[in-house]
């Protein structure tokens, strides 16, 4: 059974509760993550309190300084930690490393921060007046993270709010809680004082006690839309900063000039990359005029072609499993559902050659979906591509526009005329233009729109600093 992290000790759950965690690739438990309970987050925000007048206080170059160290930590542990990210989620190694290195991208970021928490300063903004604004912590922050990124998620957040002065609550997915718990334990290793970063396990009455606790401020929350709506209604009714990002659905637009291998190798990586299990994956391809007869045969035998397995011990394979039997139960019923709805299978997963064992389902390409159905209208979070076909540009950027979510959409061509309208015209927050998947560098922010995201500031670059820290203004007059 994991022990919760409160004040550097490692802390028996106050729940009796567990949940398995398994090794999707063998599909056997592993070990069990505690349920959590409300006196596992008070115990936790009391620590966090205890340590931020001293921890506020520290001066940031003092704070940067165990974030370089903490960036080493995590760079010599490099392999150890993506082996676990296999072992616990059934990524394939090259995924879990580009979890973990998107991840150090944003302590890389955090090191900064000396220089991003300047403040302005104006002389003689009125008479004799001098005007500065300067950022402060916010205080004690919470983060509440899912399964698909067991590293890169939790990097997105407590490195940046620890380095702006907060200190820091942290309730990993249930599904992934050993990457996070090796996190936690390199940053107390690097030199945080106790209470600093505090690990709490746990599902649903747990987040409900971060969010109905009055001594956490701020809470950072990555998951399903319809969990992230209601932290953020719950979250906010109690008087905290939220940002909560949601699920997606992203739509990537052919052209009939785009270069026909690139798109289908960025396609095939963005729909099926992570078994589909990412909130940029390519989930839609709308296919514009004569690009449909090329792009799809391309797409056809290179799915068809893929190598499924197991990912545990690192083999090259070219896709791993789901991360359990009840996301395996989804994308089947999304696949039957299809059958239903004499909806075509270009490449049927149910068919592809997967180990007996695991959770696995191959790649599925299917065309000839309803406007109206379930695989068009819902976020499958699994590797199923739908194929669409449209007139024109106008008519793709129009279909893209009908889904209610915003995380990603993406275009291949040759003309920059295309690609400009497309990017001011598709209304979600991240763009990509002839690139596989969209999601921003940790120098700029993680910018879901619509139903991706509740709130106003998002994670990563300036914006996550602004999250993180709330300006004073100060006047002052010397004559
Ligand atoms: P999830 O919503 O089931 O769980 C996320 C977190 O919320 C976990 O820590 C979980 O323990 C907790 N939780 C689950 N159900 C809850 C409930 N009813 N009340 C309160 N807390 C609850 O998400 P998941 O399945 O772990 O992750 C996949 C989802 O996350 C997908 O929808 C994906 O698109 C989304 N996601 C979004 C982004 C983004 O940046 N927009 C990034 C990664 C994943």
């Amino acid at each position: 059974m994991l022990n919760n992290l409160i004040a550097n000790q490692w802390t028996p759950s106050a729940a009796p509760g567990s949940t398995p965690v398994f090794n999707p690739s063998r599909g056997i438990e592993i070990a069990r993550c505690p349920v959590g309970a409300a006196p596992d987050v008070d115990a936790a925000v009391r620590a966090a309190q205890a340590a931020l007048p001293e921890w506020s206080n520290t001066p940031p170059g003092d704070r940067a300084r165990i974030l370089f160290k903490y960036k080493a930590l995590l760079e010599e542990n490099y392999h150890q930690i993506a082996l676990l990210i296999c072992r616990e989620h059934g990524k394939t190694l090259i995924e879990a490393q580009g979890d973990l290195r998107r991840g150090i991208d944003v302590v890389d970021l955090a090191c900064g921060i000396p220089s991003l928490l300047m403040g302005q300063k104006l002389g003689q903004v009125a008479r004799n007046i001098d005007g500065e604004a300067e950022r402060f912590p916010v205080g004690v922050c919470a983060g509440i993270t899912p399964y698909n990124f067991p590293a890169m998620i939790p990097l997105w957040m407590f490195p940046v709010a620890l380095a702006c002065g907060n200190t820091f609550l942290f309730k990993p997915s249930p599904k992934v809680p050993l990457t996070a718990a090796r996190l936690v334990e390199l940053f107390v290793a690097a030199g945080l004082p106790p209470g600093v970063l505090n690990l709490v396990h746990g599902g649903v009455d747990t987040v409900h006690a971060i969010l109905d606790h009055p001594g956490i401020a701020v809470v950072s929350f990555v998951g399903s839309t319809v969990v992230a709506r209601e932290v953020y209604r719950r979250g906010t009714a109690n008087g905290k900063r939220v940002q909560a990002a949601g699920g997606a659905k992203n739509f990537m637009i052919v052209m009939p000039d785009a270069d026909m291998d690139l798109a289908a190798d960025a396609i095939l990586s963005s729909s099926f990359g992570c078994s589909g299990q990412r909130c940029m994956a390519g989930s839609v391809a709308v296919v514009a005029g004569p690009a449909a007869e090329p792009i799809t045969e391309r797409l056809r035998s290179l799915a068809a072609e893929m190598s499924i397995g197991a990912t545990d011990e690192g083999a090259p394979v070219g896709m791993g499993p789901l991360i359990d039997s009840i996301a395996l139960d989804r994308v089947q019923r999304y696949l039957s559902l299809g059958d239903q709805q004499n909806v075509k299978m270009l490449v049927d997963g149910r068919r592809h050659t997967t180990p007996s064992q695991g959770f696995y389902v191959g790649p599925s390409i299917v065309s000839g979906v309803a406007a109206d159905s379930g695989l068009l209208q819902d976020e499958v979070f699994g590797p199923v591509l739908t194929l669409l076909r449209e007139d024109d540009l106008d008519a793709a950027i129009a279909c893209a526009n009908k889904s209610p979510y915003g995380n990603g959409a993406v275009i291949y061509t040759r003309s920059g005329g295309a690609a400009r309208k497309f990017a001011r015209n598709v209304n979600c927050g991240m763009i990509g233009v002839n690139i596989g998947v969209p999601a921003p560098m940790a120098l700029f922010p993680f910018s879901g729109w619509n139903e991706s995201f509740f709130g106003d500031l998002h994670v990563q670059g300036n914006e996550g600093i602004q999250f993180y820290t709330k300006t004073k203004v100060t006047l002052t007059r010397w004559s």
